[in-house]
Parts: C-alpha cells; sequence; structure tokens
C-alpha cells in the first residue's frame, strides 16, 4: 500500500511521459525512482531514499526550491525536458493531501530563468512546417514575447543563422541535420490550425497577419506546444513579425561561420563582439538581427546610415545617450514576464526603474536634431509614461523581494493595506515594548521577548530566575539553563499580529496581480518601448565604434565594388592599431573574378573575408572599416572556406566541400558575391586543380553573368586563367624577400605571386633545419628536372603548343604506343592543363 502522496505523484508521473518530474514537497524539490537516480547523477547530488508507504522504500534525490533555477538549467541544457509540479495550496491551509500539479514543462526552446539564458541573445523555439511546396519557420521568443514568421525559402536558411533552441516538426526530414533538440508533434489539420490562431490572436488574425498556409501552420503549433508546456507563456506572445526574406541580403550559417560573425566554439574573436559597444541586451539582441539580416533597400539602409552617421558625428551627445542607456535594464525580458505573469515584485520595481531613465533618454534625445529613425525611436520611447504612472502609483519604492511580510505596494495605494500596516506595526511595537513591561512587572532583569518559527513569541527566564515566574506564564519549552514562556496578553496580540499580516500578504498580492492585469493590458506599448531603446543603443554602438576606429559611410551603386583602404575588422582588432595593412578591391566589369595567389599565412583569407565583412557591415547598417567603399546592394553572399584540416579529415569532408561548392554554382547570381576559399584543397593536387578550374569556368560563363567572385588559391596554375577567360584578373598578396627570409607584406598587388614560399614558411615555422634543408635540395632536384623537360607551363598554358612526341615505335611483343607514352609521362611534374592536354594526344593515338 502506498501513501496517498505516493499515488499523486505516481499519477503525474503517468500524465508526463519523457520528462524528469520535480514534485514540490514543502522547501523542496523532489524526485523518486529513476528520475531520481538519473537526477543524483546528473546534477551530483545525493541519492537517498524515502518511505511512501507499507514496506515501501523510494529512490530519492531533491533540490531546494530556492535553487531549483540552476538545476533545471543544466539539466535541460543536456537535452532533458523537465516538468515542474507545485502544490496549489498552502499547506498550512488544508486538511489531508495537498493539491499539486504540473504547471510546467521546462523545455530547451521554453526556458526562461536567466541561468539558462544568455542576455544578448534571443531563445528561440522554433517549428518549421510545409505545406504543399510552401514552407514556413514560425519562431517565438518566450522570454520576451516576440514572435516571427519566416515564410519561403528564407526559412530554411534562418533556421540556421537564428538562436533556435528547439525545433517543433511534423516530418522529421524537415529537421534534418537540424543541430537543437527536435520535437516531433502530430499533423495539424487547417480547421485546429484557424482554432488555434483564433483563439490567440482573434477571429481574423490568420488573414491580416500570417502569410500564407505554412506560416499558419507552424504559428499553430508553437501555440499548441506552449499551451501543453508553458501556457503562462501565451499571455506574452501578442506582436507578429512576417519577414519575407525578400529585401534582405540573405547571409546562410555557413558564411556567418566563416566569416566569424557571431562568437562560437573555436572562435577567439567575431566580428558581434568587436563592434557590439551596446549598453543594454535589447541593443545586443537587435545588433544581432541586423547581422544575421542585412537589408537590400536602399532607403531603410539610408536611414540607418544616417542615424549612425549622426551619432558618430555627435560625440558629446552620443556619450551622454549612451550613460543613460547603460541605466536601462532588460526591458523586453522584463515585458515578457509581465505577459506571462510570472513577474515579481523585485521585477516590477526595475520595470519602474528603467522606464524612469527611458523618459529621461527621450528628454535628452528630443533635445537634440535627430534624423528620421531616432526620431521614431523617440516616439516609441514615450509609451513608457503610461505603465511608468501605473508603477509609481502602486508599487513601493524598494519592494522586498518576497510577499511574506508585506510592503511591495506604496502606502497610499490603497487604504486597506495602509491599515493593516498599521496593525502590525503597532502589535509588532507592542510586543517589542512588552519585553520592558514585563521586566518591570516581574523584577527580573534578565527577561527577554523572543520569536522563532516554531512556537512564535515567547517570554525567555533564565533556570536562575525561574522562582520569580509569575503563576499566569504558561510553560512552552524547556532549554537547557532557561525556560520559555507566554502569557494570554502575548498571545492574543500575536494573533492580532498574524492575524493582520496573513490579510495584508493577501491584499498586497491582489493588488499586485491587478497591478500586473494593468500592465499587461498594455503590452504592446511596453514592447515597442523596448524596441525603441534597443535601436537608440545599436545606433550609438555603431556611430561610437565608426568613430572610434575610423569607418566610413559606405556608398551604394549599381555597378562596379570598389573599396579603398580596406581592413578586415576583426583581424585589425587583433593585431593592434595601426599594425593591419589595409587593402584595394575592385570588382568591375573587367574584372568579375579575382584569382588571389600568394603563399600560405600571406593574407588571402583576411582579404577575402574583409571584402565579404564590409559587404555585410553596409547592408547591416553599419559603418565599415574602409578609406572608401563604393558597393553594389547584394542579394546573397556565398562563402566555402577550406578547413585546415580537410586534409586529414578525408573523403567525407571533401565531399562536404563537394556539396557546398555545388550549391553556389546553382544559387549565385549575378548581384551575389562569392568567395571560395582554396577550393579543391581536400583532394589530390591535380583533382583539385582541375575542379578549381572548371568552378571557375563555370562562374565566368554562366548566360545570366558572373557573379562577383574572390577567389584565393596556392594552386599557380590557375593564375593562367587570366589569359584564357576575359573578366578572370590575378591578384597576390606581396612578401619580400630579404638575405634567406621572407617577410609577408599583407599587400594585396595585381598579377600573379611568381613562386612558392612553402619552404620559407617552412623554416618560420620552425620546422628542424636539416628538414628545411633537405627539402630546399629536392625542390632544386624538381625545379631542375622540370627545365630538363623542357616544360614550362605557363608557356604550354598560354598558346597551347603540344611538346614534342616522347616515345618510340613498338617494338614486337613490347607496350603499345600509348602504353609507352603512358610509362614516358613525368606525371608529377606536369600541370593539369598539360595533363588535359596529354589526354587529347593519347586518345587520338588509339
Ligand atoms: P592565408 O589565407 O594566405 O593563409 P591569412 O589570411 O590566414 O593567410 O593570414 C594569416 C595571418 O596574417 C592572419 O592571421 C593575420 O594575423 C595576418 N594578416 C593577414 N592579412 C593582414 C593584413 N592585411 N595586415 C596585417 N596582418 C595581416
Amino acid at each position: 500500500m502506498s501513501t496517498p502522496i505516493r499515488q499523486q505523484y505516481l499519477d503525474l508521473r503517468k500524465r508526463y511521459p519523457g520528462t524528469i518530474l520535480f514534485f514540490r514537497l514543502g522547501d523542496f524539490y523532489e524526485t523518486f525512482d529513476d528520475d531520481a537516480k538519473l537526477v543524483a547523477q546528473e546534477l551530483q547530488i545525493t541519492l537517498t531514499s524515502k518511505p511512501m508507504g507499507k514496506d515501501l522504500r523510494v529512490p530519492l534525490a531533491g533540490v531546494p526550491y530556492h535553487s531549483i533555477d540552476q538545476h533545471v538549467a543544466k539539466l535541460v541544457a543536456r537535452g532533458y525536458r523537465v516538468a515542474i509540479c507545485e502544490q496549489l495550496a498552502d499547506p498550512s491551509e488544508v486538511k489531508g493531501l495537498v493539491p499539486r500539479d504540473v504547471v510546467r514543462i521546462v523545455t530547451a526552446g521554453t526556458v526562461t530563468s536567466e541561468a539558462s539564458l544568455e542576455a544578448g541573445r534571443a531563445n528561440y523555439l522554433g517549428a518549421l512546417v510545409h505545406r504543399g511546396r510552401d514552407a514556413a519557420l514560425a519562431l517565438a521568443d518566450v522570454t520576451t514575447g516576440e514572435v516571427r514568421l519566416v515564410p519561403g525559402d528564407a526559412a530554411a536558411v534562418e533556421l540556421g543563422r537564428s538562436p533556435v533552441a528547439e525545433l517543433l516538426v511534423e516530418d522529421l526530414a524537415d529537421a534534418a541535420g537540424a543541430a537543437m533538440p527536435v520535437v516531433l508533434r502530430p499533423l495539424l489539420s487547417d480547421m485546429a490550425v484557424d482554432a488555434a490562431l483564433a483563439e490567440q490572436f482573434g477571429e481574423h488574425a490568420r488573414e491580416a497577419l500570417v502569410p500564407g498556409p505554412a506560416a499558419a501552420a507552424a504559428l499553430a503549433h508553437l501555440l499548441a506546444y506552449l499551451r501543453e508546456t508553458f501556457p503562462a507563456a501565451l499571455g506574452s506572445l501578442q506582436r507578429i513579425r512576417a519577414e519575407s526574406g525578400a529585401d534582405e541580403l540573405l547571409v546562410d550559417e555557413r558564411t556567418l561561420r566563416n566569416l566569424d560573425v557571431f562568437p562560437g566554439p573555436g572562435r577567439t574573436s567575431s566580428l558581434l563582439a568587436v563592434i557590439d559597444r551596446c549598453r543594454t541586451a535589447m541593443g545586443t539582441r537587435l545588433l544581432r538581427h541586423w547581422l544575421a539580416h542585412p537589408l537590400r533597400d536602399p532607403a531603410r539602409l539610408a536611414e540607418r546610415h544616417d542615424a549612425v552617421g549622426w551619432a558618430a558625428a555627435n560625440p558629446i551627445e552620443r556619450e551622454r545617450v549612451r550613460s543613460v542607456l547603460r541605466a536601462i535594464p532588460d526591458l523586453a525580458r522584463l515585458a515578457g514576464r509581465v505577459g506571462a505573469r510570472t513577474a515579481t515584485p523585485r521585477d516590477l520595481a526595475a520595470l519602474r526603474d528603467g522606464l524612469r531613465a527611458v523618459l529621461d533618454l527621450g528628454a535628452l534625445l528630443s533635445s537634440c536634431g535627430l534624423p528620421p529613425l531616432l526620431e521614431g525611436a523617440l516616439r516609441g520611447l514615450s509609451g513608457a509614461a503610461e505603465p511608468l504612472a501605473t508603477l509609481d502609483a502602486a508599487l513601493a519604492e524598494d519592494p522586498p523581494a518576497a510577499f511574506d511580510d508585506g510592503g511591495v505596494i506604496r502606502p497610499g495605494f490603497s487604504p486597506e493595506i495602509d491599515s493593516l500596516h498599521a496593525l502590525t506595526r503597532d502589535a509588532r511595537s507592542f510586543l517589542l515594548g512588552l519585553e520592558r513591561l514585563e521586566r518591570e512587572r516581574t523584577g527580573i532583569k534578565s527577561l527577554k521577548v523572543g520569536h522563532n518559527k516554531v512556537f512564535g513569541y515567547y517570554i525567555e527566564v533564565s533556570a536562575a530566575n525561574v522562582a520569580l515566574v509569575p503563576p499566569h506564564y504558561q510553560r512552552r519549552q524547556t532549554l537547557v539553563g532557561a525556560e520559555r514562556y507566554v502569557t494570554e496578553e502575548l498571545k492574543e496580540h500575536e494573533a492580532r499580529l498574524v492575524g493582520a499580516r496573513e490579510r495584508l500578504v493577501e491584499l498586497e498580492r491582489q493588488a499586485f496581480a491587478s497591478l500586473l492585469e494593468t500592465l499587461a493590458a498594455g503590452l504592446a506599448a511596453l514592447q515597442s518601448v523596448a524596441d525603441a531603446v534597443a535601436l537608440v543603443d545599436v545606433v550609438l554602438a555603431l556611430g561610437e565604434v565608426a568613430a572610434d576606429q575610423g569607418y566610413t559611410r559606405p556608398v551604394f551603386t549599381e555597378g562596379d565594388l570598389v573599396i579603398r583602404g580596406g581592413r578586415h575588422p576583426v583581424v585589425e582588432a587583433a593585431v593592434g592599431p595601426g599594425r593591419f595593412v589595409p587593402n584595394d578591391c575592385v570588382l568591375d566589369s573587367e574584372t568579375q573574378i579575382l584569382v588571389v595567389t600568394g603563399p600560405n599565412m600571406s593574407g588571402k583569407s583576411t582579404f577575402l573575408r574583409q571584402v565579404a565583412l564590409i559587404a555585410l557591415m553596409a547592408q547591416a547598417g553599419s559603418f565599415v572599416p574602409a578609406a572608401e567603399a563604393r558597393l553594389p546592394l547584394f542579394d546573397r553572399i556565398f562563402s566555402r572556406i577550406g578547413a585546415h584540416d580537410d586534409l586529414a579529415a578525408g573523403q567525407s569532408t571533401f565531399m562536404v566541400e563537394m556539396v557546398e561548392t555545388a550549391q553556389i554554382l546553382h544559387r549565385a547570381t549575378p548581384q551575389s558575391l562569392v568567395i571560395l576559399d582554396e577550393v579543391g584543397r581536400g583532394t589530390s593536387t591535380y583533382d583539385g586543380m582541375a575542379i578549381a578550374r572548371s568552378v571557375i569556368e563555370f562562374l565566368h560563363n554562366r548566360k545570366e553573368g558572373a557573379a562577383r567572385t574572390l577567389f584565393a588559391t596556392h594552386y599557380h596554375e590557375l593564375t593562367a586563367l587570366e589569359g584564357i577567360l576575359p573578366r578572370v584578373r590575378n591578384a597576390h598578396v606581396a612578401v619580400r624577400e630579404e638575405g634567406a627570409e621572407i617577410v609577408f607584406e599583407h599587400r594585396v598587388v595585381p598579377g600573379p605571386a611568381d613562386r612558392s614560399y612553402g619552404i620559407h614558411v617552412a623554416r618560420l615555422a620552425g620546422l628542424p633545419r636539416a628538414v628545411v634543408a633537405r627539402a630546399e635540395h629536392l625542390l632544386a632536384e624538381l625545379e631542375a628536372e622540370r627545365a630538363a623537360h623542357g616544360r614550362s607551363s605557363a608557356a604550354h598554358a598560354r598558346n597551347g603548343s603540344a611538346p614534342e612526341p616522347a616515345f618510340q615505335p613498338p617494338l614486337f611483343g613490347g607496350p603499345s604506343p600509348v602504353e609507352a607514352a603512358l610509362a614516358a609521362l613525368d606525371v608529377d611534374g606536369m600541370t593539369p592543363i598539360e595533363a588535359i592536354q596529354k589526354l587529347y594526344e593519347l586518345r587520338a593515338m588509339v
């Protein structure tokens, strides 16, 4: 026979499969049975056992209620789902079994505790759904109430580049390759979709707000899932933002990674780290969004650049505004808690202080002559006044963390609360005055009035004075050397105090709840205030970096890309001020594909990435690290960067490289920017060279026109393409020889590099001297051999002249002419172009 509480637990356990169930028991959240064993192991806490019926002991592991957040955070981070069961009534007020139920299931996409979240990063629950050929991704951040819909082709890209912590799908094929936890959900019928949207957003929301059936279904999945896991969060989901992706520069996840736009594992720095001067978490989140979603709309970009330019040019205003921003807490997440009705008194105090600072910010900005984007933000800030007035009227100046002792509500807000306050104050001061009174009455100088949780108020008399205790004292507790008593008078006042306090707490809770309701009714305005603060923050931060780092305003043109004195923002920050060598880049009608050669470590990758980063920053709305930048508005940036361990990782990585390259070749348009770094490196030299060349040819010869392309390679042979394909040009990174050493100048100059400096680099890298000497010897031998064969690769490539036939007429029984020719080939000494040439000759012989 198990106890009733065990039965209550088992019933809940059955209702929430696939979760770890934390069961509130007094001051602890307990887990039992297998959950307990798992939790003890995962959290490194003690596994014990508890009697829960006759002859029944069950494994138990629990955590104190106040530390639940950090424990749940750990479990969720490891991929578990955690069901939180609360006591639904005060145990001291119910006879028998306390009612309990699961109020929330915490999952990776629905966590709200700070222990699980990064301040400057959104945390999305996503749903990716197909309806026919239409796809859509819906995203909700339950910490702020933000909802985004991304329909069409952009959906898959968005999944990769947004911080999606958990993904819902109807078909596991939609989640192939997804890095986050995935939840398979049943297919939703059209009727169910309509009902879910109408319930949350009103009858006509679907037509008005949601683009297409896939987006509607994706959104409905989010709502249904939240209803199961965290229904309170639905209160904060009010605004839907539909994004078409049409007016954006699409950068996929891989390119964001290749360009080190965001911090991530295995990355020492990032663009975000270098340019994020935001003073608020809201600003950082918005900056992330801008960087992941650059624009193509010149009007919107001009607005951003005007605003950033204003901030860059007005250092005094900028500093004043930024010092106010520093005082603004994360209003978006506070608003999220208001919407979910989970905000605490301290949260609302932070919200109030933040809103006060917002009004200061508004006052400050309105005294400046602002560009339009900031004018708009200023209007958004004015929404702070109303919720601030509401909070000022109701909330105490410095509310306690909990309701236990009152003091949450401002004096003067409610006469009833004020009078209960007075009552508790009086009763408490009476009890405190009682000590003096009783000392006088009894003559016991050491008599004390005290309080503890179990017995409440008592009068304590030391053992020596017990004889002086008057008869109406009632003994309650005997200690070593002292006795504790109560009196009727004491009990009466205590009861009055306790009663008044309970009533006070009850009334304050009610007043607080209605305060939350009032605020929640104006949630949209609150969210707009947070948006406006984020916008001001980002603009000023970008203005600050621009001024600080000498960035310039980019100019958008219809045609050529011209960058003068461009720098790589992240490498520049790493090598230190003044040590980065600026470089120009021109891609025009004569140069659609620039082949960049140069030894390893000379700066090829840096150059490629810097061009792509400048384009991305410009279209995100930032100024750019260059003396001058004239750029076309790109539709996509593609990149393929050979990882240094591609060779070691072998075939499968090469396959990945080719798949990525194939995608680029299929998708790049004449408006795209493509950077290809060492394509073909992942296979043998000839294979690699052949592939690299045909990739360039393909990009060059496309009928619709070539995407602007930068191609870095250490295959010298590819420089011959300049003479063959009209819109291919060579550039190389200059190196200077000083005696036996070489110096990397990091300067990109026209023309092909003239030789390979691999051995010099090997020496610089500290290869043993004997190895370097041997390599030099072998190189000299190879070069001599090549010379002896009379083959100059460049010459053949350019004039296409065939070498002399190098075989003798066959002898009887000997090798055939083709076999003889094959045997005579110096495969190692050939360029791919020569190899192809030779193949033609050989074929002509059979
Ligand atoms: P590659 O692609 O040719 O192997 P990288 O672009 O990786 O070379 O550059 C190697 C290193 O050289 C970088 O990490 C950086 O420290 C330095 N470097 C590259 N370009 C520059 C530059 N323009 N100015 C200063 N240092 C540079």
